[in-house]
């Protein structure tokens, strides 16, 4: 291996790719690559896989063959190649017969670095006559758990890889990347594919950027709406359990003026092939679908995945919800849980008879596999833990966290006692019953709310023992309940909804088991929450809409899909970076020499015309480049800022942080955002003594490790003061951004 290789890789990286540094398991795996070693990369999807063996190709002499399974990901990838300067082509059975003799011939006369095949095309004989004729170095196996039997996805086709392999006469190195893999399919790959000695390297399987909610919604459908509201403009899937809920979602999104496509195997292919288009080309923003839907989808800029059904286990969820978030952007996973669906997946599971070729035993043990990954999938929507920690302790990916971006941790919603309320409702419907009386849910919340409505009166109800029992609650959180009571089988919907109880509801009634459920959160904790959340969209996002809008003009005219143009990542750091010439837009992630020059001038022109229109303070704050904002040196350098022994006081903190980051501006601002946000998350408080306002701990300080101590002044006398040790240190630091967050949306109410 030469030096020249090694400096090679990270000049790539940049220069046609826009990366400034790699991430965790690329560099190990293009090493060894580059020095000849087969290798096997398990990461999850979006971590970067293609990475690892297209740098390496652009390297190394000779060609690259990519080996992948669907087509889609194909055309895709190699445009994306394309876009970043890269010479690439893609052989498959969507070309021409004439397209494919000419991609076949430009191959030959090595107008390719890199050449995608479909792996049942390997051993034709037209492929076979190129393969003869040209110098493979490298042969990259994407999908490569596709060649087990073991596995879920085996694809026959996958056999022709050993088999071309011993065709060819010399043997390339040999790279398999897949996200799925347990020892058992680890195992095969290597040996199916024959790989020697590979370098094995498993990356975490954590996907930082996504942010994982579980709900126990009633009004479903409802919450699809504002989570779609939640981000205007933003792409995403939803995810149902069967086609007439797709349908139904689908036309009552569109009813109530949010335009919706749908996907599912009971649709003609050709309009699973239009309304897929023209979710990736963002003509349509949101998908209701199956789980047909996905497979080979590589839209990056997913921004939200709700299922509004439980999948039957944590592998297609992981899957499924995965989606979202693939250029590293914040994303949203939402599940939206009812005990219903885990009676249809039980349903499904047992009346499973799909494959002829098993005998009884084999089926029965498939079955208990099955209800046991139903069960863990269930704890997962119940679980009162990190939602986060639940999936990676699945996936066997022992790190112990506390994510902080998980419903749990936020503390959104909360795993609430509803024995009590329960109790009541079931009380209330049982006392009708006696009277004869049937209502459904609305009325029966009325009644138990204590309500003066008309119909109360008419149908003589105010001497109803339960009447007004629930007088602190409201309506909706009544509706809810009773709608969860009745998901989970303790209530039945008869004709006109009325309500009736099951014998389940002695349960509840008669032997007081407790009922619990997820709910939104009291007040406090959400307002945290929501704040954390909103710092998603912590960028200018008009600036940010103006520059989509750039992108999308420039795809419609290249006939690509926009992420292909420029990443909503891309865009978003222009907006932090706010370039202002070509040469500055290289600084950009994920803008590399090929996009700078192909469509850097259209950027840069528009955010200079955003940077015109601003008024004057705007831009004088901006062209003075001593004055930084506190968001941009805590970006520029937050992450390595280390604690010291000493306890000091909050002035000496902002002078350490300074003094860290390398930047000489005044700490006051700095103090301030810190203090403030400190006070909002109610680990400090405010209060007057002796008509002076001192700051002061609260029962949550410790947490952060902030404690009070007794000084003494320089007089004589004693005083206490709030003191930041190490701890409290570490725990400012690693809030920083979020309190610049807090600082910056404070200055745009100012103004
Ligand atoms: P995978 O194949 O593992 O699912 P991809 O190769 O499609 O993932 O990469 C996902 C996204 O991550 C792409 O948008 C890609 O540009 C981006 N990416 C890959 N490597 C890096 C890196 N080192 N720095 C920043 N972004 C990266
Ligand atoms: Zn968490």
């Amino acid at each position: 291996m030469t030096a020249g290789l090694m400096n090679g890789k990270q000049d790539i990286l940049r220069e046609y790719f826009g990366h400034t540094a790699f991430r965790q398991g690329q560099e190990e795996l293009i090493d060894a690559l580059l020095s000849g070693r087969d290798v096997m990369g398990v990461m999850p999807t979006g971590a970067g896989k293609s990475m690892c063996y297209q740098i390496p190709a652009l390297l190394l002499d000779g060609i690259t063959v990519v080996v992948s399974p669907l087509i889609s990901l194909m055309k895709d990838q190699v445009n994306s190649l394309i876009q970043s300067g890269v010479r690439a082509a893609y052989l498959n059975s969507s070309l021409t017969p004439a397209q494919y003799d000419a991609a076949i011939s430009n191959a030959g006369r090595g107008m390719y670095k890199i050449i995608y095949v479909a792996p049942e095309r390997l051993c034709t004989p037209s492929f076979l006559a190129l393969a003869g004729r040209i110098r493979i170095s490298l042969i990259a196996v994407d999908e490569a758990h596709c060649v087990s039997q073991w596995g879920q996805d085996f694809r026959p086709s996958y056999l022709k890889i050993p088999e071309f392999l011993d065709r060819l006469g010399y043997r390339p190195t040999l790279g398999a990347f897949t996200a799925t893999a347990t020892a058992q399919v680890r195992a095969d790959m290597t040996a199916m594919l024959g790989l020697i000695d590979p370098l094995c390297v498993t990356t975490g399987f954590d996907r930082k950027n996504l942010y994982f909610g579980v709900e126990h919604s009633a009004e479903k459908l409802e919450r699809v709406k504002s989570i779609i509201k939640e981000a205007p403009g933003r792409s995403g899937i939803i995810y149902c359990s069967t086609r007439k809920n797709v349908e139904e979602v689908c036309d009552k999104l569109n009813a109530a003026g949010i335009p919706c496509t749908r996907y599912h195997a009971g649709l003609s292919d050709a309009e699973r092939r239009q309304n897929q288009d023209d979710f990736i080309y963002d003509r349509v923003r949101v998908i209701a679908a199956t789980n047909a839907f996905g497979m080979g989808i590589d839209k990056s800029d997913v921004s939200f995945v709700i299922h509004y059904n439980m999948p039957k286990d944590i592998e297609s969820y992981y899957q499924e919800a995965g989606r979202a978030g693939r250029d590293g952007s914040e994303a949203r996973c939402i599940l939206l849980y009812s005990g219903r669906d885990v009676r249809t997946n039980q349903f499904l599971i047992e009346n499973q008879n799909d494959n002829p070729e098993l005998d009884d035993e084999a089926r029965e043990a498939l079955k208990q596999k099955g209800l046991m990954k139903l069960r863990r999938m269930t704890d997962y929507c119940n679980t009162t833990g990190c939602l986060r920690q639940f999936i990676l302790d699945y996936f066997g990916d022992k790190e112990p966290c506390t994510c902080g971006n998980c419903s749990a941790c936020t503390g959104e919603t909360e795993l609430t006692d509803v024995t009590l309320e329960a109790q009541k409702i079931l009380s209330c419907i049982y006392r009708l019953h006696q009277r004869n009386q049937r209502f459904g849910a609305a009325m029966i919340a009325k009644i138990l709310k204590g309500s003066e409505d008309e119909r109360i009166r008419q149908f003589d109800l105010t001497t109803l023992s339960t009447y007004g029992i629930m007088r602190d609650s409201t309506e909706v959180r009544i509706k809810t309940i009773i709608r969860y009571l009745t998901a989970e089988g303790y209530i039945t919907e008869g004709d006109f909804h009325t309500l009736t109880l099951t014998r389940k509801s002695a349960e509840v009634l008669m032997q007081h088991k407790e009922v619990k459920m997820r709910l939104p959160a009291e007040r406090r904790k959400k307002k945290a929450a929501r704040k954390k959340r909103d710092g998603i969209y912590s960028y200018d996002t008009k600036l940010f809409d103006r520059l989509r809008n750039v992108r999308n003009q420039l795809a419609l005219e290249i006939h690509m899909p926009a992420y292909i143009v420029m990443t909503d990542a891309s865009l978003k750091d222009m907006c932090v970076k706010l370039p202002r010439n070509e040469t500055e837009l290289l600084e950009v992630s994920g803008v590399g020499r090929a996009k700078q020059e192909k469509f850097g001038r259209f950027f840069v022109a528009e955010i200079r015309s955003y940077l015109n229109d601003q008024p004057d303070t705007e831009k004088g704050k901006l062209q003075n480049p001593g004055d930084v904002s506190i968001t941009e040196y805590v970006r520029a350098g937050a992450y390595k800022l280390k604690p010291t022994d000493r306890e000091m006081s909050l002035s000496e903190l902002c002078e350490d942080i300074l003094t860290q980051l390398g930047v000489s501006a005044v700490k006051k601002p700095l103090r301030s955002a810190i203090k403030q946000w400190l006070i909002s998350e109610n680990y400090l408080t405010e209060r007057y003594e002796d008509g002076k306002k001192i700051t002061d701990t609260t029962i949550l300080s410790e947490e952060a490790g902030i404690l009070r101590t007794r000084k003494i002044s320089a007089a004589g006398t004693v005083y206490t003061a709030v003191v930041y040790p190490a701890q409290a240190q570490e725990f400012v630091f690693e809030n920083l951004e979020e309190i610049a967050a807090l600082a910056e949306e404070e200055k745009g109410e100012d103004q």
